[in-house]
């Protein structure tokens, strides 16, 4: 693999790039930045966004421009206000030496008269969000017959965004001598128009696939009723606690509704749409830079153009009208070589698009199931360890508040002691999932327990395998303390914490009232009703401490007393 001086750059700007951390050329850059620097043909590159395109037309037009004349040599225009800057950021970046190098971003909801002044000063790079230029031009504040090289960064999503006119505008400005260098990641029609009007014989490079998504985007989708697709997406959030995630909504009010409710329910979320001015818009996209804000709300023209780097997940809310904006929408994800998961939740209507796009992006989808309520606490209890495990302790500051701790803690085991630690984080996902029920459309797995046990009841019990339960210690359980033997009881399942079994119905009442006050190694069990319908069906054990053992006399109170040691 060649190095940046190999393709031609001079050993100025190889050694910045070098600096700055980038060893080898990404593929775009491989290819585009030999032909770009000759400066004398038009080309177009189809290359996915985070692709390291910026380099690729970047480094070519910083050899080319010639610092010394102040005039306006090169204009790259980019379909949104953030592109613009991290345009800007890039090539002042790798132009560190280039001391007499201007480059002015110029972009809407900022004082267009500091622009202007900037750009008066002599700005040999202009990198500028089509409305905001035309407005410049309007005021003859900036003078675009001296350019000499064009860039038009992600076409596709400029043409989307409706700048169809304001790139014809402007491109009618500029002389026809100039040298017009166009980036998309897709090439519908209209991108193809703007190449056949302005450009003469271009080159033309792909990098992958066109119109394929990026390799490393893992696609999958959902199938669930449209009233369960907001419990769905709280599913998906809290099976993947490290989440940093960009959800996509099809209208403003669906963005902020979900954004809401997200927040209503102590997610750490926040929305970006349309009705946001730029301060708004600037503030939302800070906290979701440095995290503030791990799960951001959107609209696919709010959302264009967002360079964050690490987003783990896209969740489509809805398919997208436009099948180009699925594209889009996970491409935000997988970037600069990372992986990333998209997940479209679709209702039953809209598996046929799931095909489209399919066909679209040539990428097959597949099908994941809503995690079940156990799955998402089992993950989320895991999360939770492994943050215990990872925490940096104060060693110092914490030393001297320790020997009260110990002494509180003091009867405790450290079985008893993680249990209990974990617990209290843990219970408030336990009771919201405690009856979860499923979500998928079809699915296999129901956890809906009336459903699939039709003639009996289940059962929720604070015990599981971290208590060293197995299936015959509850068998037996039940029937030393509740008089329900082996074939009264139907499915059990021990899970980490908790489990669940199914009883007869005739048998449901002596469950709640054999249970009452036993204690389980010391632990008072509780028992639940998972379909909450009975009115007895409350919570045992709350009330009164009695000890198994002091209750139930024979054989299993031995039992258990003996695990209890
Ligand atoms: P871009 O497609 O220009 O937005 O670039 C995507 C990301 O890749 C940015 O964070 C760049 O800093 C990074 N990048 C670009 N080129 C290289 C390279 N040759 N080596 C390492 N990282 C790069």
């Amino acid at each position: 693999m060649k190095n940046f001086q190999a393709l031609g750059l001079s050993a100025g700007l190889a050694e910045a790039v070098q600096l700055i951390g980038f060893e080898t050329p990404t593929p775009i850059q491989e290819k585009a930045i030999p032909l770009l620097l000759t400066g004398n043909r038009d080309f177009i590159g189809l290359a996915q966004t985070g692709t390291g395109k910026t380099a690729a037309f970047g480094l070519p037009l910083l050899e080319l421009v010639d610092e010394n004349s102040s005039a306006s040599q090169a204009l790259v225009l980019a379909p949104t206000r953030e592109l613009s800057l991290q345009i800007v950021s890039d090539l002042e970046n790798f132009s560190e030496k280039f001391k007499k190098l201007n480059i002015v971003a110029v972009y809407g909801g900022a004082s267009i008269s500091e622009q202007i002044r900037k750009v008066k000063r002599g700005a040999q790079v202009i990198v500028a969000t089509p409305g905001r230029l035309i407005d410049m031009i309007g005021r003859k504040a900036v003078n675009l017959s001296t350019i000499q090289y064009v860039v038009l960064d992600e076409a596709d999503e400029m043409l989307n965004m409706g700048f169809k006119e304001d790139i014809d505008e402007i491109l009618s400005k500029t002389p026809d001598t100039k040298i017009t260098w166009l980036f998309s990641a897709t090439m519908p029609r209209e991108v193809r128009a703007i190449a056949k009007n302005y450009m003469a014989d271009p080159v033309e490079i792909t990098v992958g696939d066109k119109n394929t998504g990026n390799a490393n985007i893992d696609h999958n989708y959902v199938v669930v009723q449209e009233r369960d697709k907001y419990s769905a997406l709280k599913r998906i959030l809290d099976f993947n606690p490290d989440i940093f995630g960009l959800i996509f909504c099809r209208t403003r009010i669906d963005t902020q509704r979900v954004a809401e409710m997200l927040m209503k329910d102590g997610y750490n979320a926040d929305s970006l749409h349309g009705d946001l001015n730029q301060a708004q818009r600037d503030k939302v996209m800070m906290k979701f830079r440095n995290r503030t804000v791990k799960i951001l709300v959107a609209t696919d023209v709010a959302a264009r153009g967002i360079d964050v780097e690490s987003i783990t997940h896209v969740i489509h809310m809805n398919i997208p009208d436009e099948m180009e904006f699925y594209t889009h929408r996970s491409g935000r994800t997988a970037r600069a070589g990372k992986k990333g998961v998209s997940i479209a939740l679709v209702n039953p209507k809209e598996v046929g698009k799931i095909r489209q796009i399919e066909k679209t992006v040539k990428t097959p989808f597949t099908r994941m199931p809503v995690p079940a309520g156990p799955e998402v606490c089992q993950k989320q209890l895991l999360a939770l360890m492994k943050k215990v495990h990872d925490v940096q302790v104060n060693e110092e500051e914490i030393e001297a508040f320790l020997p009260a701790v110990y002494q509180e803690l003091k009867d405790l085991t450290k079985n008893e002691l993680i249990k209990r630690f974990a617990s209290i984080e843990f219970n408030r996902f336990l009771d919201y999932y405690r009856n979860a029920p499923d979500l998928n459309v079809n699915g296999q797995q129901s956890d809906r327990g009336a459903e699939r046990y039709s003639t009996g009841d289940r059962y929720f019990i604070n015990l599981g395998k971290m208590d060293g339960l197995e299936k015959g210690d509850l068998l037996e359980m039940l029937d030393d303390c509740c008089g329900v033997g082996k074939k009264h009881i139907g499915k059990i399942d021990i899970k980490g914490a908790y489990s669940f079994f199914e009883v007869e119905k005739e048998k449901s009442e002596a469950i709640i009232s054999g249970l009452q006050g036993v204690e389980y190694e010391g632990r008072p069990v509780r028992v639940e009703l998972t379909e909450g319908r009975r009115e007895n069906a409350g919570r045992s054990g709350r009330q009164s401490n009695r000890n198994h053992n002091s209750k139930k006399q024979g054989k299993a109170g031995q039992r258990f007393a003996g695990k209890r040691g």
